[in-house]
């Protein structure tokens, strides 16, 4: 299969890993929006959050968005805030199609996004 993110976890592909553990990948965004951008990805292939629905994604995207704060947390990011965000399909401009979580928090961010 030709995913980036999944290469990222083979390790095929590099990234700057910002923590793991067996079911979950933080990595920098080569493109950051914000002065902190990472992804947060399950580490098992799942195009987006549309597919992770019923009892499996139940559990899949619970702990996945626990990983998420914790990652957010250690970045230092709990006391002035940061945002989570996955983009899911063509309309909000979702340009790999394995399951991310966007975090970006260091800076004042605009509301409502584009
Ligand atoms: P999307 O547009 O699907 O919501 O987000 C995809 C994100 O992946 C973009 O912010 C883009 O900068 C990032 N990205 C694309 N290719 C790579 C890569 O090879 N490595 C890393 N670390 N990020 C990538
Ligand atoms: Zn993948």
């Amino acid at each position: 299969m030709d995913c980036i993110f999944c290469g990222i976890v083979a390790g095929t592909i590099p990234a700057t890993v910002v923590k793991r553990s067996d079911e979950a990948m933080a990595f920098r965004d080569t493109d950051p929006k914000a002065p902190e951008h990472v992804l947060i990805i399950p580490t098992r292939h799942v195009p987006a959050v549309r597919n992770a629905r019923g009892a499996e994604g139940e559990e899949l995207l619970g702990r996945l968005m626990q990983f998420t704060a914790t990652v957010a947390s250690e970045l230092g990011l709990d006391i002035d805030g940061y945002r989570i965000v996955t983009n899911t399909g063509p309309d909000a401009g979702q340009s790999v199609e394995h399951l991310h979580l966007h975090v970006l928090g260091g800076r004042k961010l605009g509301w409502p996004p584009g």
